[in-house]
Formats: C-alpha cells, sequence, structure tokens
C-alpha cells in the first residue's frame, strides 16, 4: 500500500468499530471468544491522516454480520492527498443503489471520488 516517495502520514489509533474495542469477533462466526478479524484482537486499528467516517456501514465497521468492504471493518477511510469530491453515483451514501448491502461500484463504498 505504501508507494515509493509518498509522503509520511500520521496514522491514527482509532478505536476497532467492528468490535468497538472488544478485541473479540463481535458476530461470533467463528466462536464468541475468537479474536477481532479487522483489528486482530487489539481493539485498536491504524487509520492513515486524513480520514472520515465510512458512510457505507456509517462507522460501524460492518454491513449486517459482514465485514465493510468500503473500510475492511475499521469504520473510517482515508482520505487521498488529492482533492475528492462527492461519489454521483450514490450521492455519497456508498451503497450500490439496486442493494444496500453492497458498496457503491463507482466508489467502492467510501462515498468520493477523486476530483477532475
Ligand atoms: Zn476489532
Ligand atoms: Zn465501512
Ligand atoms: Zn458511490
Amino acid at each position: 500500500m505504501i508507494e515509493a516517495g509518498a509522503k509520511r502520514i500520521a496514522m491514527s489509533d482509532m478505536k476497532c468499530s467492528f468490535c468497538k474495542g472488544t478485541g473479540k469477533d463481535p458476530f461470533g462466526v467463528l466462536s464468541w471468544l475468537s479474536t477481532c478479524c479487522v483489528c486482530n484482537g487489539k481493539g485498536v486499528v491504524d487509520v492513515p491522516s486524513p480520514y472520515k467516517v465510512c458512510p457505507h456501514c456509517a462507522g460501524t465497521g460492518a454491513v449486517k454480520t459482514l465485514t465493510c468492504t468500503a473500510c475492511m471493518g475499521k469504520g473510517y477511510v482515508s482520505l487521498p492527498a488529492t482533492p475528492v469530491i462527492k461519489c454521483p453515483e450514490c450521492r455519497g451514501s456508498g451503497d450500490a443503489s439496486s442493494i444496500p448491502s453492497l458498496p457503491c461500484i463507482k466508489c467502492h463504498g467510501r462515498g468520493f471520488i477523486l476530483a477532475g
């Protein structure tokens, strides 16, 4: 993910949205005692700044009982260094128009696309 020459970006330790900081699988898919697949049981996730709350899962990290594919369960999506505009396809909701549980194809569920 890190490109050569990319600016060093600050990482924020955020409480894991998927497990709400418990470090445990919130839905007990394998076992209620298994570790959270998003934070590996740490209860916190690294989110590169700047970031915004993920629109597709509304910051919960989960869509139904699945890890949100837009934010990979973190509940936050990182903004690129370049300007972005609200996605015209989903109007920023991050949801596919026909099936809201799927991420918008145009913005990959992030609710924004690169400007220009
Ligand atoms: Zn977690
Ligand atoms: Zn999400
Ligand atoms: Zn979209």
